[in-house]
């Protein structure tokens, strides 16, 4: 699953053709901006990268680090594809590999291989893993067994287009055909260049500038601004020494707003045995590394 066993396959001209497609809609939104836009691209940022990818994709479904009702982690998981970021079973498995193997051989997005491969260049060329569902999921068996998950998998595309379609008739029905259009180029094509930036930040720049508090077997480094962009995804570092704590900013001064998401849940009632690292500050190293 490095570079060596996935160049051969060539570039993906679907991938390829998709994220083209989006940069150029998110540019086109610039020319169209008005605050209502702008509000509605940021309610459905949060929902698709807070929600979706930061606390349910990452913390709950890969690394397990705390337990909402079944219902909820559905609702959570088809926000997280509206991210375009795959189904669950194949973001999971990748990023279960790539804890396995953080900066090594096999690492599906390391910055040791160039830090544009870690970033897009894995998606582009890589992308034969979306295919490959029986080794996918012998890294996500948990995930295999929910006939939802297999579900949404498969068809991960689906919610990302009913949001299309309603931004669409909603806008049009609003404002008319423009505004219509508009909506999506901001609530959709916009919405998801960014996201997908912020999150390939995670791969890329927290692999390569930031501090190093614990001495990890790999490359990862805390990273205060892709923090900000990502919702506390970007300690990185923190996250790579204690990955199944739920909370990845282990300082007062490293925000780590979707551990605050998982908090709220916890507060009412629908969050329970939340992992959380104990930060000593005498002995910064993990237990086990
Ligand atoms: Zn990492
Ligand atoms: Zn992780």
């Amino acid at each position: 699953m490095g570079r060596a066993a996935t160049t051969s396959e060539g570039l993906n001209w679907l991938t390829l053709s998709v994220i083209v497609l989006f940069h150029v809609g998110a540019l086109a939104a610039l020319f169209l901006f008005s605050w209502q836009r702008l509000v509605v691209m940021a309610v459905l940022y949060v929902l698709a990268i807070n929600v979706g990818i930061g606390m349910c994709y990452h913390r709950l479904l890969t690394h397990r680090g705390y337990h909402v009702p079944k219902w909820l982690e559905y609702v959570m998981s088809i926000c997280a594809t509206t991210s375009l970021e795959g189904g669950p079973i194949f973001w999971v498995s990748t990023h279960r590999v790539h804890h396995q193997l953080s900066d090594q051989e096999g690492d599906p997005h390391t910055p040791r291989e160039g830090g544009w491969w870690a970033h897009a260049g894995w998606i582009l060329f890589g992308a034969a893993l979306h295919a490959q569902t029986a080794v996918l999921a012998r890294y996500s068996p948990d995930l295999s067994r929910d006939r939802f998950h297999v579900w949404l998998s498969k068809y991960h595309w689906l919610p990302i287009t009913v949001c299309g379609l309603l931004l669409f008739a909603g806008g049009w029905l609003w404002g008319g055909l423009v505004n219509g259009i508009a909506m999506v180029l901001w609530g959709v094509l916009l919405r998801v260049t960014l996201g997908l930036h912020a999150t390939w930040l995670v791969n890329s720049a927290t692999h390569l500038w930031g501090s190093r508090r614990f001495e990890t077997r790999d490359g990862s480094r805390n990273n205060w601004w892709v923090a900000l962009l990502t919702g506390g995804e970007g300690w990185h570092n923190n996250h790579h020494a204690h990955p199944v704590s739920a909370r990845h900013g282990l300082a007062w001064y490293e925000i780590d707003p979707n551990f605050w998401g998982i908090w709220l849940l916890a507060k009412i009632g629908l969050a329970r045995k939340i992992q959380v690292a104990k930060f000593d500050k005498e002995n910064p190293k993990p237990a086990g590394a």
